[in-house]
């Protein structure tokens, strides 16, 4: 039976769940005092690597399970994925690090400087071993949140600034806003670069690992690319520090010294919301149903959250995510 619903918050999350539940039939409101996606919420400074075997190294296993299947997900909904998997490099006094990655994760292969020229010509004889995670995707998230966007439009759902009288179940998706319900909900502060630098093509994200600055390119076409991003323990927002440009761009121009060429178009940064665990969370808080804590894995695991809630609210069953505080125990 289809019911009505209001969602709280216009992110890659409250998107997906918006999509979800008017794609099985449900009436749905969505409320943003931004009136939709755009440089306020962490969703629009994402690199929309949709990487779960890559993300398995320092991530648990419902994030390899999910994530796998939320390329799909997003193929249908929204479309424009590129399925041209992950390349995972070092350089040569890094190679202990390629070897621990490998050896905590799955789902690629080891090759060698031949087939590294063959998948990314312009990193010909700059690498003789990385590993290649075939199955992996990628998209540009501003394109799927306006793709998003746009299917709810097409069934007469548009982001409203403030909440209809007649509510119905209220679902708060709001990320780390929702900090007000979620006391245990922290930020954890990304930043990022995106570059235009004509003389590099890449055909997929690569990830050059390094033990104290790890980074990753994703290509976005026409010589553009997201660089990302820091990992750092703060739930400050907005602007990007001098320290973590002069990383990011020394490790891009490491990868490529053609990065040394690069205009940089942007620079962003925002706050991952996540919970301890850095697992995400659905579950009951003041009244309302919430979604929260994607951490660094938004467009990786929106989709499952996305599912569950709707499956609970059609079945009540409790979800793989729910999370009860002690006093509802
Ligand atoms: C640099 C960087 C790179 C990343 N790269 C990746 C990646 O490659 N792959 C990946 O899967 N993830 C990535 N992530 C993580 C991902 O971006 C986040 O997990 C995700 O954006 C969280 O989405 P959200 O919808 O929960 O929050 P948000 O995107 O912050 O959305 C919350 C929304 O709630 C709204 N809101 C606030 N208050 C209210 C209110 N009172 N009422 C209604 N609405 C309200 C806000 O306006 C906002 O639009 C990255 C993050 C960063 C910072």
């Amino acid at each position: 039976m289809s019911a009505a619903f209001t969602i709280l918050g216009a992110g890659v999350l409250g998107l997906s769940v918006a999509t979800e539940l008017a794609t099985r039939g449900h009436a749905v409101t969505l409320v943003d005092p931004a009136m939709g996606p755009g440089g306020h919420g962490c969703s629009w400074w994402a690199g929309g690597m949709l990487a779960p075997f890559c993300e398995f190294e320092s991530a648990e296993e419902p994030v390899l399970r999910h994530g796998q299947a939320s390329i799909d997900w997003w193929e249908r909904h929204a479309g424009g994925v590129s399925r041209n998997g992950t390349l995972v490099v070092a350089l040569g006094r890094d190679r202990a690090e390629l070897d621990r990655f490998a050896r905590r994760t799955e789902g690629f292969e080891v090759i060698g400087g031949n087939r590294v020229a063959e998948l990314e010509p312009d990193l010909a004889g700059r690498f003789d071993r990385a590993l290649f995670f075939a199955t992996e995707a990628h998209l540009n998230p501003r394109v799927a949140l306006a793709a998003l966007q746009s299917g709810l439009a097409a069934r007469g759902i548009s982001v409203t600034a403030g909440p209809p009288d007649d509510a119905g179940e209220v679902i708060d998706c709001r990320g780390l806003a929702a900090r007000d319900i979620l006391p245990d909900l922290r930020g954890v502060r990304g930043e990022m670069l995106v570059l235009r630098c004509p003389e590099v093509t890449l055909a997929r994200p690569v990830r050059l690992l390094h033990p104290r600055v790890p980074i990753y390119l994703v290509p976005r076409g026409e010589g553009i690319f997201m660089l990302g991003a820091t990992m750092i323990e703060s739930d400050r927002r907005g602007v990007v520090t001098a320290r973590s440009v002069l990383e990011l761009l020394s490790a891009a121009y490491a990868l490529d010294p053609a990065f040394g060429e690069a205009e940089i178009l942007e620079l962003g940064a925002d706050a991952r919301p996540a919970f301890p665990d850095n697992l995400p969370r659905i579950g009951r808080a003041a009244g309302r149903l919430y979604a929260n804590g994607l951490y660094r894995h938004g467009y990786l695991l929106a989709p499952a959250l996305a599912r569950q809630l709707a499956d609970h609210v059609e079945t009540g069953d409790k979800p793989e995510f729910w999370h009860e505080t002690d006093d509802q125990r």
